[in-house]
């Protein structure tokens, strides 16, 4: 009947929401990336819904038993790791499987790794570009980092720890000295927050590659 895709925590459980653990509660099925992970998530908060992996591997062949227990009737929320499902996670295809059958999608809105960074970031949000991750392959990459390079706004990347260094030493290079802010293990018992420019912050970086969950913001292209 409803598919609800609903937001969890990046690190800080007191960040889910009433209404995230109310609808968690509520429905007859959860579907999460990683049931492991999302376990861990329903024991803290006692939640004896049942769970069904969506996207351990075979999201095909999971997305037709899903939209058939939607069609029959039953509520169903969908949840990834951390975050938001579908921004830079996985989710999408059974959103726009659930719609195209005509089934009501609800958002639960929740904690968002690229959003709690600019809430921090101390540079302009009135428009901000969202990249996520960057491509894999290194001329895809610096193709695509050159396509930003003049963009007024404001630039969220998600980072990987094992390529942060790579990519913060070519965004470096092709970008030339930005403003920006490292979010790092944001709502996390480590979390901090580096700010100074984009030269400095690969050299730190390169040197002393960092642990945990990065965020990183770039300041817009100015003339
Ligand atoms: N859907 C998630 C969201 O809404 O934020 C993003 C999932 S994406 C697979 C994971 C990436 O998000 C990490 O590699 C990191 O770049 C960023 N991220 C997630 N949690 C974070 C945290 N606590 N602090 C900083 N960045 C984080």
């Amino acid at each position: 009947m409803v598919l609800y895709v609903v937001a969890t925590p990046i690190g800080n459980l007191e960040d889910i929401t009433f209404r995230a653990l109310r609808i968690l509660k509520e429905v007859d099925l959860i579907v999460a990336e990683d049931t492991r992970h999302t376990r861990k998530l329903l024991t803290h908060f006692e939640i004896q819904t049942p769970l069904n992996s969506f996207f351990e591997h075979r999201e095909n062949e999971k997305l037709a038993p899903i939209l058939g227990k939607l069609k029959a009737g039953k509520n169903i929320a969908l949840v990834s790791d951390a975050g938001t499902p579908g921004i830079s996670d996985p989710g999408f295809r059974l959103i726009r499987a659930a719609i195209e059958e005509n089934m009501d999608v609800v958002p639960i809105p929740g904690p968002c790794a690229a959003i709690a960074c600019l809430q921090a970031a101390g540079l302009p949000t009135d428009h901000f570009f969202f990249v996520g991750f960057l491509p894999e392959k290194p001329g895809k990459r610096q193709k695509y980092i050159e396509t930003l390079k003049n963009l007024p706004h404001t630039i969220v990347i998600y980072l990987s720890r094992w390529k942060a260094a790579k990519h913060l030493e070519e965004l470096a290079q092709i970008f030339g000295e930005r403003n920006v802010c490292l979010g790092r293990e944001i709502t996390k018992m480590h979390e901090e927050f580096w700010r100074g420019s984009l030269s400095e912050l690969a050299k730190k970086v390169v040197s002393q590659p960092p642990k945990g969950e990065m965020t990183l913001v770039i300041e817009g292209f100015k003339e």
